[in-house]
């Protein structure tokens, strides 16, 4: 399941959803509102230190093996 990141309008805020479908309405949990973009760097704060494999270029965040996708 992809966890997107999105960015609240109203208030702000950056915050990270785990969704389900993807068409579910989102909302801020701070103020509540529908005022929100996903953004597009979905898991690169999860990929980036010594945690990329040396032998296939994947991380452990990447179980497709490559890295590609997520920086
Ligand atoms: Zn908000």
């Amino acid at each position: 399941m992809p966890i997107y990141e999105y960015h609240c309008s109203d208030c702000g805020k950056d915050f990270e959803i785990l969704v389900f479908k993807s068409d579910e309405k989102v909302t801020c949990p701070e103020c509540k509102s529908e005022k929100v973009e996903r953004l597009l760097s979905g898991f690169a704060h999860k990929c980036d230190g010594p945690m990329v494999s040396s032998s296939g270029g994947g991380c452990s965040s990447c179980s497709g093996g490559s890295c590609s996708s997520c920086h």
